[in-house]
């Protein structure tokens, strides 16, 4: 038995070398996904705001073509003014040019509004550009730096997983099965030590009788309150 138990402590710390390499394989994954995902953010806000922009400068020119339009209305009125001498006629005229100037003054109102609103986003839309610039270049010297490390990784990996496969297979199958069930719920540690009448993985007490089996490594056993495999060093 107690070859048994040392294969599985061996298993245990190729399984637990394992789970770290995983970790840091995901770890260093991450932070890429994570530059693609903060660049992903800032182009959709600058491809919203330059939508925006786009807009809001086309309508600006309309209503600045307008307000030209009025205006050489006005003008145009004002000549004809000057050449009329019948009153209602006069009248006519100036009542419409005042309403000329009317709408005028709204359309100029209107521009105003439209240019204040574009201020912040001119500046924004810099901003994003150079913040993206340089989240891509950040980007692709991590995509650089990481691929010799994520390659490094997985091979690692492969090796950990032959040595694990050949030394799983001197292990005998239902224990195998207990230990991979024990090892995945009980945070990477299946086979713990038993000392001093306690277990270590749990930190309780054993029962004296248990404490004296474990010792004679007779048979497995697995504590009474984490199920773990328990072993004798000694
Ligand atoms: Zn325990």
């Amino acid at each position: 038995m107690r070859e048994e138990i040392a294969r599985l402590m061996s298993l245990q710390t190729i399984d637990r070398q394992l789970h770290e390499l995983g970790q840091s394989l995901s770890s260093v994954a991450g932070r890429v996904e994570q530059l693609r995902g903060e660049i992903e953010t800032s182009q959709a806000e600058l491809d919203r705001l330059t939508r925006e922009d786009q807009q809001t400068t086309a309508a600006r020119s309309q209503l600045e073509r307008e307000l030209a339009d009025g205006e050489a209305q006005i003008r145009n009125k004002r000549m004809r003014l000057n050449l009329v001498r019948n009153d209602k006629e006069l009248q006519a005229l100036g009542h419409e040019v005042e309403s000329l100037k009317e709408h005028n003054q709204r359309l100029e109102a209107e521009v105003l509004a439209s240019m204040q609103a574009a201020e912040p986003r001119a500046p924004r839309i810099k901003e994003l550009a150079e913040l993206i610039e340089g989240k891509r270049a950040e980007l692709k010297a991590a995509e650089k730096e990481i691929a010799a490390e994520v390659e490094e990784l997985k091979m690692s990996i492969q090796r950990q997983r032959v040595e694990r496969d050949r030394e799983a297979a001197s292990i005998d199958d239902a224990l195998l099965q207990r230990y991979e069930m024990i090892f995945s719920r009980r945070g990477g540690l299946a086979v713990a030590v038993a000392k001093s009448c306690t277990c270590q993985g749990c930190r309780m007490r054993l029962p004296p009788q248990l404490y004296n089996e474990i010792q004679k490594h007779l048979q497995i056993h697995f504590c009474p309150n984490c199920q773990r495999i328990l072993y004798y060093e000694g």
